[in-house]
């Protein structure tokens, strides 16, 4: 499978702009922020609620960080407008974070300043190891000032995760709020997992960690393993649909937010599963990513792990086994 993948990416490069942007349509909401409004409130009828990425990353200078905080502005006057039950997301380094962290820091303030004039949680994707710390240092310094409507992403697949868990929700407390993901980027193995099944033990561990330190835990996997395994998790710790959240200390009240607990999942995968969790009375959320860039945005993401590109395929000669 592994070799397969790799095939399809070293292809990739010669496949046609048209195609890509085909095939990246069941993934990506369209390029401008009505398309995306338009597919939440298709999606909505599904009893599921959304968080919004504005796609790009890592920026080359300041200036470019202008695009995403006057996108970003105008995407949360949207979901008020429109009365989304929406959050955002968003990725630390397209507002700079690599290159002038105090300037990162001051966009970020004036996001989840709108934000939380409108009741609306931020979260802050977690990328490659190289953002991992000062990404979470971020969180720290916004509820250290008072700000509680943000919190980020941790990826199971990296040795320190266990460990940022349990410092994360020390330090956030009762307004600990993280979502939970195996990880995107393929990290080498002196830090991370690199097998399969040593990701998917590392989820379902660190599932269960940030369940039992209280934290909201948004559980952002399309895998069944993981679905099933907190699905169990849940009931034995008296957590459920309809049940109020057991534990003291479960997360800033938002609008929104589920009893302790929601499931994530990407735009355009296993939509058969979520709406069976809806069905069921859990909390869903779907990541929604629009922008210009999804050109770009699709080929890195298929570029940093060529796994993906199986999904796609299959996706793509077999459509009827993976509706949107
Ligand atoms: P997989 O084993 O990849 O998938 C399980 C099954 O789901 C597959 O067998 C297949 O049936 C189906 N599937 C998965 N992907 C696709 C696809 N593209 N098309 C069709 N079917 C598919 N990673 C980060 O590093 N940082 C983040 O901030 C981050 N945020 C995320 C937010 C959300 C809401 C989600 C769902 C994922 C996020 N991820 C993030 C990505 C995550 O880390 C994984 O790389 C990704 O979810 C794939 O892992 P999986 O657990 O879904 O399992």
């Amino acid at each position: 499978m592994k070799l397969m993948g790799r095939s399809i990416v070293t292809l990739l490069p010669f496949v046609p702009r048209f195609f890509v942007r085909w095939i990246s349509k069941r993934y990506v909401a369209g390029e401008n922020l009505n398309d995306a409004v338009l597919v939440m409130k298709k999606l909505q009828s599904e009893n599921t609620c959304f968080t919004v990425d504005v796609l790009g990353e890592e920026i080359r200078n300041m200036a470019e960080a202008s695009y995403f905080l006057k996108e970003y502005n105008l995407l949360l006057d949207a979901i008020v407008e429109n009365k989304l039950d929406a959050n955002i997301s968003i990725k630390p380094t397209a507002l700079g974070l690599l290159i002038d962290r105090e300037g990162a820091c001051s966009n970020l303030m004036k996001l989840l300043k709108k934000a939380s004039e409108n009741d609306i949680f931020v979260r802050l994707d977690m990328e490659d190891n190289r953002v991992t710390q000062s990404t979470i240092d971020l969180v720290y310094e916004m509820h250290q000032k008072g700000i509680n409507n943000v919190g980020t992403v941790l990826q199971a697949r990296l040795f320190r995760t266990s460990d940022d868990i349990e410092k994360v929700c020390s330090i956030t407390h009762k307004n600990s709020d993280l979502r939970i993901c195996k990880g995107i980027y393929l990290e080498p193995e002196e830090i991370a997992h690199t097998n399969y099944l040593d990701i998917v033990d590392a989820t379902i561990l660190a599932v269960d960690q940030l369940l039992d330190n209280g934290a909201y835990t948004a559980i952002a996997s399309h895998d069944d393993p993981i679905i099933n395994h907190s699905l169990k998790s849940l009931r034995s710790r008296g957590m459920g649909p309809n049940l109020d959240d057991p534990r003291g200390n479960a997360g800033l009240k938002i609008k929104g937010k589920g009893h302790g607990y929601e499931f994530q999942f990407l735009l355009g995968v296993r939509g058969d599963e979520r709406r069976k969790l809806a069905q069921a009375g859990h909390l869903t959320r779907v990541y929604i990513p629009y922008g210009s860039r999804w050109y770009e945005y699709s080929m890195r993401r298929l570029r940093e792990n060529p796994e993906i590109a199986i999904h796609v395929a299959k996706a793509f000669l077999l459509p009827w086994t993976n509706r949107r």
